[in-house]
């Protein structure tokens, strides 16, 4: 601990996917091609145990259950380390594209590998691209219906690619008479504009003194855990890059690979940090129950 450090004890998630799997690349990278690419995920993932480690930091991986499937030694190896192990459903697809039916399944195919791979019980979820909004009010109640805990899928803001903009900052029940809690991505008031500071692009292509102060504003104003999130490819300066991408995706995505694993340890060591389902637990019994109606 250090004089940054607060009580607060913030959330640090991974979203486990692989540099193709990004929404920036879908209209580059065909699905059916995922097979063939050169997959990076499991270095990178092991890079990212390294430097947990050396912080002697728990955090949690919501893994993409296509992930999972092909790398169930690399799951063990992340449960083993003393990481939650949560889901990101099973191949990316943003909840708003899918339908209730299609959804529920989405996820029960994912948690299922999820669970036979690493044997943890998996109760937290996060939608990939933050895209649980206004656009679908059935997504955590289908959540709360298959026996998670929480979900941490809500980015309150208006964004080009995501955001529910009328969403609370903090942690809240969005379903009538459950104890199922949301927990919305950190989000920094600047100028007047609410913009999402817990991790993505405000952490790698901003200065670290900005999400310092974004994480500080949050712990020590409104005495709230941070929930911070990165990607593996984050930290891979030589994964392979498609020339057909946009410009504005390419920039977006490339930019200050090679310094975040220095950002990351610098951030991993400078607050206190843990699991989301610890975090769940703690904002859950501070949140009001929500009784049906
Ligand atoms: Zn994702």
């Amino acid at each position: 601990m250090n004089a940054l450090s607060g009580p607060v004890l913030n959330g640090l998630s991974v979203d486990v996917e692989d540099w193709f799997q990004v929404g920036a690349f879908e209209t580059v990278i065909d699905r059916k091609d995922w097979d063939g690419l050169d997959c990076r995920v499991e270095r990178n993932c092991a890079e990212i145990l390294a430097l947990f480690g050396a912080a002697n930091v728990k955090g949690t991986f919501f893994t993409l259950g296509w992930v999972a499937q092909r790398y169930p030694a690399m799951m063990r190896q992340i449960a083993d380390a003393g990481h939650e192990i949560a889901s990101h459903g099973w191949d990316h697809a943003r909840v708003f594209t899918l339908g209730r039916d299609a959804f529920a399944a989405d996820i029960e195919r994912a948690r299922k590998v999820l669970e036979d791979t690493t044997g943890q019980r998996v109760t937290g979820y996060r939608a990939p691209s933050f895209s649980i909004d206004s656009r679908t009010p059935w997504a955590h109640e289908v959540l709360a219906e298959q026996g998670y805990a929480y979900s941490s899928s809500v980015a309150p803001i208006v964004h080009d690619h995501y955001g529910w903009r009328e969403a609370p900052r903090f942690a809240f029940r969005p379903v009538e008479g459950s104890d199922f809690i949301e927990i919305p991505v950190t989000t920094a008031e600047v100028a007047g504009r609410r913009m999402a500071a817990g991790g993505g692009g405000f952490f790698r292509l901003l200065p670290y003194s900005v999400s310092r102060w974004a994480i500080r504003q949050v712990n020590l104003r409104d005495q709230r855990p941070a929930v911070f999130y990165f990607h593996p490819w984050e930290i891979d300066p030589d994964q392979p890059r498609p020339a057909s991408a946009p410009l504005k995706s390419r920039l977006r995505h490339y930019t200050n690979l090679d310094v975040m694993a220095a950002k990351l340890s610098r951030l991993v060591h400078e607050f206190r940090w843990g699991r989301m389902d610890e975090v769940a637990a703690i904002e859950a019994a501070r949140t009001p129950a929500r009784l049906a109606a």
